[in-house]
């Protein structure tokens, strides 16, 4: 099995060396990742520059490269360098990512860029509960995970969260009753008005979700669709009132507008030249 593996952390973060060293055991690894921290990036891409495609040493034994951009960025390079990867995954990101979270995840996010690309994805993100995380002692439960979620080539796109001793695993749906940001006004060290986008602490989680599985000591597992549309809202609409047609343009305005197009295709541009003067 081949595994591309990416994370929003930056390349030369200790949760991307567990995971390559995890994946390693269960079949070929490359890594591709970002080679500054790219947290709450979601699914943003470099449309506007260009980007680089560098070969790192950063894990013994393991091919690396990093990027300038996105985890979504990496994900796109690291499939357009190779073709043949089975599963991304990405992580395991120094932070929880649960609930509304899944929104800003730039780690989830390089798993969902691997399921557009048509490649599954699986995101794992664990408390970064100090500077230095023992990250080793997580190392048999990704493998138990990894054993559970490589079969199963129904599952398009996973997003797994570890704490830091599970009790066990759960497969859960994510939390989207509460929201936990929030907008924190600071000073700079001029005296002028900043503001700092964070994070709040969710008192109540709804059951089942993946936020009351993890406050619990669970592994979650949460499998997650591409698809946002909201079925129940749609199925609702009257079927008299789903298709509404316009009234037709003029049909002699059509075919004027579309010879006067053709005509602009075939005839040579002459462009004005402005005198001399
Ligand atoms: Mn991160």
């Amino acid at each position: 099995m081949r595994f591309l593996i990416a994370n929003d952390d930056g390349i030369y973060s200790p949760g991307l060396a567990i995971l390559a060293t995890v994946a390693k055991g269960f079949g070929d690894v490359q890594v591709v990742a970002p080679d500054v921290e790219q947290s709450s990036a979601s699914s943003s891409i470099s449309a506007n520059r260009p980007l680089t495609f560098r070969a790192t040493k950063v894990i013994d034994g393991v091919e690396a490269y990093r990027v300038n951009g996105t985890p979504a960025d990496c994900v796109a390079l690291g499939l357009f360098h190779r073709d043949d990867v089975d599963v991304v995954l990405s992580g395991v990101n120094l932070g929880p990512n649960l609930g509304n979270g899944l929104w800003h995840s730039g780690t989830l996010a390089a798993a969902r860029q691997a399921a557009l690309l048509g490649v599954r994805g699986i995101a794992f993100s664990t408390p970064a509960v100090h500077d230095n995380p023992e990250l080793s002692d997580l190392a048999p439960y990704i493998a138990q995970v990894m054993e559970m979620l490589l079969p199963r080539d129904d599952l398009r796109l996973v997003n797994v969260n570890l704490p830091a001793r599970p009790r066990g695993i759960r497969w859960t749906r994510q939390a989207v009753e509460q929201y936990d940001g929030e907008v924190v006004p600071a000073k700079d060290p001029y005296g002028r008005p900043v503001f700092w986008l964070a994070v709040t602490q969710l008192q109540e989680h709804s059951p089942e979700t993946d936020l009351w599985a993890f406050e619990r000591g669970y592994v979650t597992i949460t499998p997650i669709l591409l698809d946002a549309t909201d079925h129940a809202a749609l199925g609702a609409v009257n079927p008299s009132e789903r298709i509404m047609e316009f009234d037709q343009p003029d049909p002699q305005l059509l075919a004027d507008s579309e010879e006067a197009a053709s005509r602009a295709q075939h005839e040579p541009v002459t462009v004005e030249r402005a005198s001399d003067g």
